[in-house]
This record gives C-alpha cells, sequence and structure tokens, in this order.
C-alpha cells in the first residue's frame, strides 16, 4: 500500500476505476527508460514523474541549447551548456524527491543498449535519430521490455507500443525496415517543430507508458490496453490522428531471433 502522503498526491489517479491503488502501486513499482530528454523526453517525462513512476533512467549525451527552450519544458534559462540528462535529473528531484531517478550522459548505441535498458519496466524512446531509434528496438525485443515510441517530424506525430518480443507482435524495426540503420540517417533535427504539438505527442507517450505499466500489473479496464502495433499518426496541422496496424514482418531478424517461441507459418 502507498503510504499517505503518496495517496494524497494520487487521489486524481487513485479516484479513477480504470487506475485505482492497484494501478497507482504498479507506477510506483514500475522503472522507465527515456531515451532522449528532448522535445519529446522532456514534456513526457513531466506526466510519468508526474504520474509517479517510481523509478526513472534518463539517456541523453547532448547538453542543453538556447533554441532547446521553445520545447523542451523540463529546462531554464540556467540549464542551457548542462547535460541534458543531468539537468532532467535534476528538475526530477526537486519535483518528486521520493522518486529514484539516475542520469546517463551518453548516446546509446547497440553496443551499450542492453546495459542502459536492463531491468525496464518499458522503454520510451524520444530519441531524434533511426540509428538509435533501432539499437533501441532492437535492445528491448532482446530483453523482452515493451517499448513505446514516439517521434515528430514537423506537424506529423507518430506514436507507437511495441511488444516485439511477443510471438507474431511487431517491433519498430517490422515499422521502417532496414533502411534507415545508416549512423548519418537523422530524422527532423534539423527541422523547425511547433513546442506546443511536440508537447502533445510526448504527452501523450507518457499515457501510452502508462497503457503499458497497467496492463504488466494486471489492471483491469480499457486503459490497460497497450495496443500493440497500434501506430497512431497525429496531424498537428489539421488536427486529427489516426490508427494504422504495423504488421510483423516475418523477415524481421530481431523477432525472430528473439521469439523462438513464435510459430511458423507455412
Ligand atoms: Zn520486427
Amino acid at each position: 500500500m502507498l503510504p499517505p502522503d503518496r495517496l494524497a498526491r494520487f487521489a486524481r489517479h487513485i479516484v479513477l476505476p480504470e487506475v485505482g491503488g492497484a494501478g497507482q502501486v504498479a507506477l510506483a513499482r514500475a522503472h522507465v527508460v527515456l531515451i532522449g530528454c528532448g522535445g519529446i523526453g522532456a514534456p513526457a517525462l513531466q506526466y510519468l514523474a508526474g504520474a509517479g513512476v517510481g523509478r526513472l533512467t534518463l539517456i541523453d549525451d547532448d547538453v542543453v541549447e538556447a533554441s532547446n527552450l521553445q520545447r523542451q519544458t523540463i529546462f531554464t534559462q540556467a540549464d542551457i551548456a548542462a547535460p541534458k540528462a543531468e539537468a532532467a535529473r535534476r528538475w526530477v528531484a526537486r519535483f518528486d524527491p521520493a522518486l529514484g531517478v539516475t542520469a546517463h550522459q551518453t548516446r546509446l548505441t547497440q553496443a551499450n543498449a542492453a546495459a542502459l535498458i536492463a531491468g525496464a519496466t518499458l522503454v520510451l524512446d524520444g530519441s531524434d535519430n533511426f540509428a538509435t531509434r533501432l539499437a533501441v528496438s532492437d535492445a528491448c525485443v532482446a530483453a523482452h521490455i515493451p517499448l513505446t515510441s514516439a517521434a515528430v517530424g514537423r506537424f506529423q506525430g507518430q506514436l507507437a507500443n511495441f511488444a516485439g518480443h511477443l510471438p507474431d507482435h511487431a517491433c519498430y524495426r517490422c515499422f521502417v525496415g532496414e533502411a534507415f540503420d545508416a549512423e548519418d540517417c537523422d530524422t527532423c533535427a534539423d527541422d523547425g517543430v511547433l513546442g506546443a504539438f511536440v508537447g502533445l505527442v510526448g504527452a501523450m507517450a507518457a499515457a501510452h507508458a502508462i497503457r503499458i505499466i497497467l496492463a504488466a500489473a494486471h489492471i483491469p479496464g480499457a486503459l490497460a490496453q497497450p495496443q500493440w502495433g497500434q501506430l497512431q499518426l497525429i496531424d498537428g496541422l489539421a488536427p486529427a490522428m489516426r490508427a494504422i496496424t504495423i504488421a510483423h514482418d516475418p523477415a524481421c531478424p530481431h523477432t525472430h531471433l528473439a521469439s523462438p517461441t513464435r510459430r511458423e507459418t507455412p
């Protein structure tokens, strides 16, 4: 059970039938590894910490720049030139000292991914390049860790939960294929982006992560549905959202390797 001060803090969650006391305990016991503390990661972190996710691991190799402040809501003028992971860790410590938070000022790669995500309830990927995204996805599949993946390109947002470690479930690599493995294939880091729109996608990514946490704890109700492989395409110009189903790609080597129990189709 949660102590009285935590019950009070999360009263608006606990009163929701879809969360309840058991759901709030699940959130308190969860460990989310956040890849990227930028435009998606910053608002996602605010809502994950706000939700009382008990353990947070923050991974980012970048430093705060003035141009980040337009959308990376946890940083202030005083954080400019500070490592993002460490500044984000300080934000969590100020916001809720009861949460456990660890910062890694490093770039996630194929080589270090397994160690960085070990033990996570889920990984939330808000990174800004395909090399990192694919390394995150492969490591999640191999370690049997669910993945919340969120991205924004100008006014299009993409958000999905992946369980590539489960039989016949798509992983992120099933979605994008092998074409983007090149280290130099960054997405839209140099494009413009509306701060409020990327914040919307980041907040929704936090809600998607909460779905996974509740589902893993077998909390009943419609919120505890991760909606694996359902990609939400979010239009920020003419506001609308539509879902497409990402199919498991039988040729995806990483899914094959990690799912030895997967039923082979003839
Ligand atoms: Zn795959």
